[in-house]
C-alpha cells in the first residue's frame, strides 16, 4: 500500500544503501525522492558481492528478481579449504536442493555490484520519482544544526565508510581506523580457464592470517576473487578516502600468497591478469540507537556501520536498513520516523559487525605450531554445515513489501 504522508527527503549518496532506498521508498510512497551522488558516473568499484538470502529476499520484494536473475549468479555450495593443504574443511549447499530457498524463502547470490546497482537504478528510474542528481556532492549547510526540527528536509546518509554526513551530524564520533588489513580484490573470465579450474560454488580457503574467496558472477560468465591479509609488510594506510581502492604492484599476491597456495588455487591466482588492492578501515559496533539518527538525519549503510567483509554483509545490511527505514517513513511522516528506525536496525547491525569481526579472526587463526588452524580445521571438519549457516543471519526480519 502506498502512503499519504507527504515527505521532503534527501537521500545523500546513490551506492547500493542510498539506490535501495529509493527503491524501497518508491514502492511505498508515491512522493518524489532527492538523490545526490558526488561521482558524476556511476562506476565499477567494488568488484562482485556475495548477497544472503536475507538481503535477496527484499531484492526480490522490491520486483528486481527478474532483472537481477540474469547477471546474478546462484552458487550451488559454499565450499570452505585449508589454504595449506587444499582439503576441503566443508561444505554447505546453496542452491543444491534448493536449499538455500526452502529453508530462507530466497536464494544466495553472488553478483558484480556494479550490475546491482544498474538494476537499482534503472527500476528507481523506471518509478518516474527519483530526481537523481549525478555529480553533485551533498554538503553541509554551515550554520544548520541536524537536531533543528524545523522545515529542513530528512536528510539520509547513504554516503559510505567516510560519510560527510556523519562527520557533521555526528562531529564527537572519530574517522574510520585503519584495520591492518589489506584486501585483493580481481575479476576473471572463466572462458579463459580450463574447464577443471572453473567453478559453480563459492569457494573459501583458510589459512593463517590470510584466506582467499572465490566466486561466481556476471551470470556465471566471470570469477570474482577477493584475498585478505593481515601479515602484508604495506605501509600503514593514512586514514584517508585516497587509499581506498588502488591498483597494486601485487608484491603480497606474488611474494606471499601464491607460494603457499595449494594446487586447487594456485593456477587461479597465477591467471588473474589485475588486481585492485583495498585496505580496510573499520569504525567500533554500533553501541546505540543514538549513533544512527539524531534530530532530523539517519544513516544508513556503511555510513552507519561499516563491518570487515568476513560475514559478506556489508551491502546486505544497507538494503536491510533501506527496508526498514522506508516502512518506517511510510508509517510516520516526521523525524520520529528516523528514530524508530534505528531503534529497530541498531542492534542488528551491531550483532552483524561483532560477528564478522570474530569470523576474520577464524578465517585468519595464526599461533604457535599452528595449533589454533588445527582445532579451527578439526571443528570445521566435525561440525561442518552447522558452523557456515547462520539461521539468525539468513532468517533475517520481516519483508516489508509495497
Ligand atoms: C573486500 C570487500 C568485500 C566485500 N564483500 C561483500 C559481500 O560479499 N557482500 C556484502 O553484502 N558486502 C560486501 N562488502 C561490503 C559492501 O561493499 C559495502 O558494505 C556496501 O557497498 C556499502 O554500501 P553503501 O551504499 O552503504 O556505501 P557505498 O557503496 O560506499 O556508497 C556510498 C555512495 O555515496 C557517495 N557519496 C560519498 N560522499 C558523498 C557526498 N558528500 N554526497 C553525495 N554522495 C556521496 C559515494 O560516491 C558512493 O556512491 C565488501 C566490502 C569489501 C571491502
Amino acid at each position: 500500500m502506498r502512503g499519504f504522508v507527504a515527505l521532503d527527503l534527501i537521500i545523500a549518496g546513490a551506492g547500493i544503501g542510498g539506490l535501495s532506498l529509493a527503491m524501497a521508498q518508491s514502492r511505498l510512497s508515491a512522493q518524489p525522492i532527492r538523490v545526490l551522488e558526488k561521482t558524476a558516473v556511476l562506476s565499477e568499484v567494488g568488484a562482485g558481492l556475495q548477497l544472503g538470502p536475507n538481503a535477496v529476499r527484499h531484492l526480490i520484494a522490491w520486483g528486481l528478481g527478474p532483472a537481477l536473475k540474469q547477471v546474478a549468479f546462484e552458487p550451488r555450495r559454499l565450499q570452505v579449504h585449508s589454504l595449506l593443504s587444499g582439503a576441503v574443511l566443508a561444505e554447505l549447499a546453496l542452491a543444491d536442493q534448493g536449499r538455500a530457498q526452502q529453508i530462507y524463502g530466497a536464494p544466495y547470490w553472488c553478483l558484480r555490484r556494479a550490475d546491482l546497482q544498474q538494476a537499482l537504478l534503472q527500476a528507481v528510474q523506471a518509478s518516474g520519482q527519483i530526481d537523481l542528481q549525478l555529480g553533485q556532492a551533498w554538503q553541509a549547510v554551515p550554520q544548520a544544526r541536524p537536531g533543528d526540527q524545523g522545515e529542513a528536509p530528512l536528510l539520509i546518509g547513504a554516503d559510505g565508510l567516510w560519510s560527510p554526513v556523519r562527520a557533521w551530524a555526528w562531529p564527537e564520533v572519530a574517522a574510520p581506523r585503519a584495520s591492518g588489513h589489506v584486501a585483493w580484490r580481481a575479476l576473471l573470465p572463466q572462458m579463459t580457464l580450463p574447464v577443471a579450474l572453473r567453478s559453480d560454488c563459492v569457494r573459501v580457503w583458510m589459512g593463517p592470517r590470510c584466506h582467499v574467496v572465490a566466486y561466481p558472477v556476471a551470470a556465471g560468465e566471470q570469477l570474482n576473487f577477493v584475498a585478505i591479509s593481515n601479515q602484508t609488510q604495506e605501509p600503514a594506510p593514512i586514514g584517508a578516502e585516497d587509499f581506498w581502492d588502488q591498483s597494486t604492484d601485487l608484491d603480497w599476491v606474488r611474494q606471499s600468497l601464491l607460494p603457499q597456495a595449494p594446487p586447487s588455487l594456485r593456477p587461479l591466482l597465477e591467471a588473474v591478469p589485475a588486481w585492485r588492492q583495498w585496505p580496510l578501515f573499520e569504525r567500533p559496533p554500533l553501541g546505540s540507537a543514538a549513533e544512527m539518527a539524531r534530530g532530523r538525519v539517519a544513516l544508513l549503510g556503511d555510513a552507519a556501520h561499516p563491518m570487515r567483509p568476513y560475514l559478506a554483509q556489508g551491502a546486505a545490511m544497507a538494503i536491510e536498513d533501506a527496508a526498514e527505514l522506508a516502512a518506517c517513513l511510510s508509517q510516520q511522516s516526521d523525524a520520529s520516523a528516523l528514530s524508530s528506525y534505528a531503534q529497530r536496525r541498531w542492534q542488528r547491525c551491531a550483532q552483524v559487525q561483532r560477528a564478522s569481526l570474530r569470523n576474520g579472526r577464524i578465517f585468519h587463526a595464526s599461533g604457535p605450531f599452528g595449533l589454533v588452524q588445527k582445532a579451527r580445521d578439526a571443528s570445521l571438519r566435525l561440525l561442518g554445515p552447522s558452523l557456515l549457516d547462520p539461521a539468525w543471519l539468513y532468517g533475517g526480519g520481516p519483508v516489508l513489501s509495497a
